[in-house]
Order: structure tokens, then C-alpha cells, then sequence
């Protein structure tokens, strides 16, 4: 059984005091969603300010992005180490925001997965198409394209220690969720195809959809078998939306 996830990914958004208000809205109703795994990814500036924050709390906090190399001499970025440091347990990578804005192609991506892993920290790897890939009938090649990266370059075990998060780029803050049954349908050929290398593997990966999640759809979403949770931008900035959305995943298990 794999137990359901809700990562929120905050982006560049964010104070000192709306993220110690929003992370108190969120703990103060814990209780709603015990059992269900709470990830928060904020800006890297106030990952520290979240450390303190949650103490006490079963929040775990991720990172947004990670350098390609390790510490040394590259100005402005940040290594896989110092987010453990700083008690991250998960970074994302692969973000379409940052496949299509600042160069993450598939190689960065495998590359940031690897350093990820190799400082302890879990890669949340997303992958999915834009909405001319969908349309042109591309859905699952590019999807499975964007998973096989990662497991040519680190083995399919790899992904043992690794979470998979689907977002078709059309779904990411526009409002236009997938439906359940077109996010189901990817899942399946995502799992598919990690069975297809090692069965263990498959049956513990928790595959995330992303892509305009709200407490409205989240039900309809985590009912289905191969939807272990989802990665949350705009609506993980509402304690009373994140904390439903949660919610549901704790009724769906
Ligand atoms: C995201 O950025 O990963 C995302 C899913 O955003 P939103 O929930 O706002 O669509």
C-alpha cells in the first residue's frame, strides 16, 4: 500500500510573515490529514525559516531546484548538500517552469536527479507533455522519454528512492485540471513501464498528478488506483485549500 503524498510547490512566492501564517494555518489543522504524507517546497530563500516553522509537525520540507554540480565555484546556486543541510528531504526536478524557462533539458534534469539522490535527498521527477504534444497524440512518448532518461542514467532501482510526478504543462495554472480517468490513464503507462524493468520498483512508486489541483477535484483524482497524490502550486498557498486537498487524500486511503 502506498501511503498518499501532497507536495506543495510554493514557486517564487512568499514573506517572512505570510509563510509563518500559512504554515500555521496548516499545522493547526494536523488532525485532518494524518497519515497522509505533507511535503512543502519554498522559496530557497526561507527554506531555514521553514525548518523552524515546522518543528513538531510531520511537515517535511522540498526544495524547488538543485545545482548540477557540488559545492564550489557556481555563483548563485545551490547544492543537493546544503538542501539536506538545511533539512530539505526532497527536491523537485524537472519542472516544466524550468524545463522551458531556464534550460533544464533532459540531461540537466538526469544529472540534477543523480546529485539529488547521491546527498540523500529524494528527486520528485516530473514529467509531461505540452498541450501540442497531447494534441498531436504524443502524450505517452513523451512522457515515458522524459522517465527513461532518468532510468538510463541511473537504473531503474534508482527510482526506488524517487518520487514521479505527472503535470501536463497545458493543466499547470491555468485552472484546466485533467480529468481523473486522462491522469489514471498516464499513470498506468508510467507504472507500466517501470514494471516492465523491475516490479517491486513499480508497485512502490508514488506517481503525484499536478496540474490545477483544488480541493474540488482532489477526491475524483486519489480515488483512482495509480494517483498516490499530487504536486500542488496555487492552491498550496491556502491553508484551508492545501489542508482539504490533503484531506481528501486521507479519505481516499
Ligand atoms: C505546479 O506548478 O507544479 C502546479 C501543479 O501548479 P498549479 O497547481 O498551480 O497548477
Amino acid at each position: 500500500m502506498r501511503r498518499k503524498l501532497v507536495a506543495g510547490n510554493w514557486k517564487m512566492q512568499g514573506r517572512h510573515a505570510a509563510n509563518a501564517a500559512l504554515v500555521q494555518g496548516i499545522r493547526a489543522r494536523e488532525a485532518e490529514y494524518l497519515g497522509v504524507d505533507l511535503w512543502i517546497a519554498p522559496p530557497a530563500l526561507y527554506i531555514d525559516q521553514l525548518a523552524g516553522l515546522v518543528v513538531g509537525s510531520s511537515i517535511c520540507l522540498m526544495a524547488q531546484n538543485v545545482a548540477r554540480e557540488d559545492d564550489g565555484a557556481c555563483t548563485g546556486e545551490i547544492s543537493a548538500g546544503m538542501l539536506r543541510d538545511a533539512a530539505c528531504v526532497a527536491v523537485i526536478v524537472g519542472h516544466s517552469e524550468r524545463r522551458s524557462r531556464y534550460g533544464d533539458d533532459d540531461a540537466v534534469v538526469a544529472e540534477k536527479f543523480g546529485r539529488a539522490q547521491a546527498a540523500g535527498l529524494i528527486p520528485v521527477l516530473c514529467v509531461g507533455e505540452t498541450l501540442a504534444e497531447r494534441e498531436a497524440g504524443q502524450t505517452e512518448a513523451v512522457v515515458l522519454r522524459q522517465l527513461q532518461v532518468a532510468i538510463d542514467a541511473h537504473g531503474v532501482s534508482a527510482l526506488a528512492s524517487a518520487v514521479l510526478a505527472y503535470e501536463p504543462v497545458w493543466a499547470i495554472g491555468t485552472g484546466r485540471t485533467a480529468t481523473s480517468e486522462q491522469v489514471q490513464q498516464v499513470h498506468r503507462v508510467l507504472r507500466a513501464e517501470v514494471e516492465k524493468n523491475d516490479a517491486d520498483v513499480s508497485a512502490g512508486l508514488r506517481i503525484l498528478y499536478g496540474g490545477s489541483v483544488r480541493a474540488a477535484n482532489a477526491g475524483a483524482l486519489f480515488a483512482m488506483p495509480d494517483i498516490d497524490g499530487a504536486l500542488v502550486g496555487g492552491a498550496s498557498l491556502d491553508a484551508d485549500e492545501f489542508v482539504a486537498i490533503a484531506r481528501a487524500a486521507r479519505v481516499a486511503h
